[in-house]
């Protein structure tokens, strides 16, 4: 493979112009300049909440912009518990979500799924298979209910070992000499950045990503290009869309993503308060 593809994914941020750190169209003028694409990790929770101009920098922009699943509710290891009819419903409902998003933005998304904290199980894995959904992208590729994963499964592209369902690593920008490994073993580049990354502006990202620019033949490219250029399929969806949502899990829902917006949109900004905030209160 003469060629490496590559991603920056970003965690979290609503559709609006700015999400704490992040300005979409800063951002679009940082990836003309230095050539990346960015996909947005888009928490279905918030589906009702997009802003139109934001939408419209997005929509107009697929050469540089695209937005995938993260989570469902964003409610702590969502995907990591271990009662199957229950991952059924919240991987179902996250796409419902998806889809009504779709509907009230006209934006299409990516049906890949990058999991809150990393947290997965492997009947997760089964879960979004049978939804429909083509791939995951995590930060590591042990399920919380598995043994530890053969090393020979890091030097595939991606792994296949819960269900057959793809599951490609992901890397913090620290990690970044790995990343000549990843071009060794033609494996896609796939980079995390969350709001907060941009405290102090985006060179600390545009860093990153020159110097990967700098190692070979980068494509940078969408997470479902990307897993589709791998040969991933997705399955027929079992069963149907739900939207069941019981009362206390939606209100414990609200008050988690109050608290994590005001993390990405006053504490982040600070680095006094991002310390204090991550030492005491971090729930990962
Ligand atoms: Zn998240």
């Amino acid at each position: 493979m003469s060629e490496t593809l590559a991603c920056l994914v970003i965690d979290d941020p609503l559709l609006r112009p700015s999400y704490g750190n992040l300005n979409y169209k800063k951002l679009l003028q940082e990836m003309k300049e230095h050539n990346f694409f960015t996909e947005i990790a888009f928490i279905p929770w918030n589906y009702k909440r997009s802003n139109p101009g934001t939408v419209k920098i997005i929509a107009e922009n697929p050469e540089y912009y695209s937005i995938c699943v993260h989570g469902c509710d964003h409610l702590g290891y969502e995907f990591g518990g271990s009662d199957s009819e229950k991952l059924d419903l919240l991987a179902l409902r996250a796409m419902w979500r998806m889809d009504q998003h779709r509907h009230l933005t006209g934006l299409p998304y990516d049906p890949v799924m990058v999991f809150p904290y990393g947290r997965f199980s492997s009947l997760a894995a089964k879960a979004l298979k049978n939804a429909g959904f083509l791939a995951a992208f995590n930060s590591h590729i042990q399920a919380v209910d598995c043994e530890e994963v053969e090393e020979s499964e890091y030097r595939r592209p991606y792994t296949e070992i819960y269900h057959g369902f793809p599951i490609f690593l992901r890397r913090y920008p620290k990690d970044k000499l790995k990343f000549a490994d990843d071009i060794k073993n033609g494996r896609p580049i796939i980079l995390v950045g969350h709001p907060g990354a941009f405290r102090r502006g985006y060179d600390g990202i545009t860093n990153v990503i020159d110097w990967v620019n700098r190692q070979g033949a980068i494509k940078w490219r969408s997470l479902s290009y990307i897993a589709e250029y791998y040969g991933c399929k997705k399955s027929t969806p079992k069963g149907m869309h739900r939207n069941s949502s019981d009362i206390p899990r939606y209100i414990e829902a609200c008050i988690r993503r109050f608290l994590c917006e005001i993390r990405d949109t006053y504490i982040d900004r600070s680095d006094l308060l991002a310390n204090i905030y991550r030492r005491y209160f971090s729930p990962g």
